[in-house]
C-alpha cells in the first residue's frame, strides 16, 4: 500500500479543479473519495499521529506543536516521536511485526527518526537540521543526498519564516522540496521494494498560507495577480502529475490512498482570545506589557485568573483548584464555568457586529485516553475555523489580522480530502463519514492484516457507506417527484 499525505489539501479546491487533476479524478471515479474529518483542532502534529495509530489524541496527549504532561501553566514541550511511541502503537511498529517492509517519509512527528525493523524513516519538518540524524537507518542520509541532493526540511529556512520570504523564492523552494518527497517515494517503491510507503508532502499546506488571497475572490485581502492567481491550482496539478508517476510504478496488488490532515481555507480574522478573557474578567495581569508578547512571557496573576487560551483555532484551559498550581475554580463548578464561557464565546461577533458561526467542544466529550486529562478543557471553532485566535497579550482590542510572525492568508479547516483506489476498494464514488482515525485500519485491512481491537477508526473498505452523495441526491429527487417526500 502507498499513502500519499498532502498536508492541508482542500476538498473544495479538489472538486473545483477536478477536471485538471487527472490522477485524482481516476481515483475518484474508480474508487472511493470524500471529505475526511480531521482531529479537533485540525492541526498537523496530532492529525497525522491519529493517522499513524488510529486513536484519538487523548491516547498520546497532544493537540498542537507543544504539550503539557502535568497541570503546569503553559505547554513547554515540543511534540516528538519518542513520546508518542511510548504511548501508542503506530503503523510502523505494527507492520514490521507482520513481516512488512515499511518506509515512512516526512510524516509529521517522526523526529527523532524511529527505529523501524527492516524499514526506513526520513523524519519530518520538525527536524532541527540536516546536520542531525534525520533518517533511520543513519546511512540512508548519504543515499538521500545522492538521489535528491541537499535535503530540504521545510519551506522556512533556518533563519527565516516562510511567511516573510519573497513569495516567488519560497514557492520555488516548495516545489523543489515536494519533488524530493515524490522522488524518495518512487525510490522506496522501486529500489527498496517496500510493502508500505507513507509519505507526507507539506507544500500543499505552505502554498495556500502564502497565496490564498490571489485564489479566492471572497478573501478579505483578495488581490488580483496575473501570475499568482493560478499558483495554488498549478501546485495541485504538479502534485497530481507526480502521483500519476507513482501510480505507474506500483503493481496491480497495490492500493493507493491520498489523504489530507485538514484543509487550508481563507482566513477572515482573529479573535485575541486572551485579551477577551482579560476584558471579561477571567484573566488578570499583574502588569500590562508595553508590546505584544506571548502568553507565557506575560506577568499573569494566576491567583485571579480562571482561564487562558492558546493555539490557532482556540484551545481554552481552566484554572482548577487542586489541579493547576494556583487553581481558582472549584472542581464542582467545572461544567458550569465551561458552559458560561461557551455561551459568551458563541456571542463574540466580528468587528461589525456580525454573528460568527462558532462551535465549542468540551474535551471530555470528544477525547478519551490516559493523557486526555492534561489537554485543553474547551476547543473553539470561530466561524467554521475561518477565524483563528491570537494568544498574544498586549492588544488594545479583541480583533487582529496579521500576527507578529507576518501575514497569513489562510487557516486550517476541519475536513481534509481522501481518495482510495486499488484492488479490494469498491467503486463507491463519494462517501460521507470518513475520519482520520479510519486510515490505519484501512491500511491494515487492505494489507490483509488484523485490526487491533483498540483502534478507534473503521476500515473505509469495510465501512457501510449507504448511498454515494450523488446517488442519494438523485434517488431523493426521484422519490420527491412521485410524492414520497417534499
Ligand atoms: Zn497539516
Amino acid at each position: 500500500m502507498v499513502i500519499i499525505g498532502l498536508d492541508g489539501l482542500n476538498p473544495d479546491l479538489v472538486y473545483q479543479w477536478r477536471d485538471e487533476l487527472s490522477t485524482l479524478s481516476k481515483f475518484m471515479e474508480e474508487g472511493i473519495y470524500g471529505r475526511i474529518k480531521s482531529t479537533v483542532p485540525p492541526i498537523t502534529p496530532q492529525a497525522w499521529s491519529c493517522v499513524l495509530c488510529g486513536k484519538n489524541p487523548g491516547h498520546f496527549g497532544y493537540w498542537d506543536f507543544t504539550y503539557r504532561d502535568d497541570y503546569s501553566y503553559g505547554q513547554p514541550e515540543l511534540v516528538n516521536s519518542e513520546v508518542r511511541d511510548e504511548r501508542v502503537e503506530s503503523l510502523y511498529e505494527i507492520l514490521p511485526r507482520h513481516g512488512r517492509k515499511v518506509a515512512v517519509i516526512n510524516v509529521p512527528v517522526t523526529y527523532p527518526p524511529p527505529e523501524i525493523p527492516n524499514g526506513f524513516c526520513v523524519s519530518c519538518f520538525m527536524t532541527p537540521s540536516v546536520e542531525r540524524e534525520f533518517t533511520y537507518p543513519d546511512f540512508l542520509k548519504e543515499e538521500i543526498k545522492k538521489i535528491v541532493g541537499e535535503y530540504i526540511i521545510d519551506a522556512s529556512t533556518s533563519d527565516m519564516n516562510f511567511r516573510q520570504m519573497d513569495k516567488q523564492k519560497v514557492a520555488d523552494r516548495i516545489y523543489e522540496m515536494d519533488k524530493q518527497r515524490f522522488d524518495l517515494t518512487k525510490y522506496f517503491i522501486r529500489e527498496k521494494h517496500c510493502d508500505f510507503v507513507f509519505t507526507v508532502v507539506m507544500g500543499t499546506d505552505r502554498m495556500p498560507h502564502l497565496f490564498y488571497r490571489y485564489v479566492d475572490q471572497n478573501h478579505k485581502n483578495y488581490t488580483y495577480h496575473k501570475k499568482y492567481k493560478d499558483a495554488l491550482r498549478n501546485h495541485y496539478k504538479f502534485c497530481d502529475e507526480n502521483i500519476g508517476e507513482i501510480l505507474r510504478l506500483i503493481d496491480e496488488n497495490t492500493s493507493i490512498m491520498i489523504v489530507s490532515d485538514h484543509s487550508v481555507q481563507s482566513l477572515d480574522g482573529r479573535i485575541n482570545l486572551n485579551q477577551w478573557l482579560i476584558q471579561e474578567g477571567y484573566m488578570k495581569l499583574k502588569k500590562r506589557p508595553e508590546q505584544l508578547i506571548p502568553l507565557m512571557q506575560a506577568d499573569i496573576d494566576w491567583n485571579e485568573t480562571r482561564a487562558w487560551a492558546t493555539g490557532f483555532t482556540g484551545q481554552l484551559y481552566l484554572n482548577i483548584k487542586g489541579r493547576e498550581p494556583q487553581g481558582t475554580i472549584d472542581p464542582q463548578n467545572y461544567d458550569s464555568i465551561l458552559d458560561e464561557l461557551s455561551e459568551k464565546i458563541k456571542d463574540i461577533t466580528d468587528e461589525e457586529g456580525k454573528k460568527l458561526k462558532t462551535q465549542v467542544f468540551k474535551r471530555k466529550e470528544i477525547h478519551s485516553g490516559e493523557y486526555s486529562r492534561f489537554g485543553p478543557d474547551l476547543f473553539i471553532y470561530f466561524d467554521n475555523c475561518h477565524w483563528n485566535i491570537s494568544e498574544l497579550i498586549g492588544y488594545d482590542s479583541i480583533y487582529s489580522y496579521d500576527t507578529p510572525k507576518g501575514p497569513d492568508d489562510a487557516g486550517h479547516g476541519p475536513y481534509g480530502f481522501f481518495a482510495l483506489y486499488g484492488p479490494g476498494v469498491r467503486k463507491a464514488g463519494e462517501v460521507s463519514g470518513a475520519d482520520l482515525l479510519d486510515v490505519a485500519p484501512t491500511a491494515l485491512h487492505l494489507m490483509g492484516l488484523p485490526i487491533p481491537q483498540d483502534m478507534e477508526g473503521k476500515a473505509l473498505t469495510k465501512k457501510k457507506h449507504g448511498y454515494s452523495e450523488e446517488d442519494k441526491e438523485e434517488v431523493k429527487e426521484r422519490l420527491a417527484k412521485i410524492g414520497y417526500f417534499g
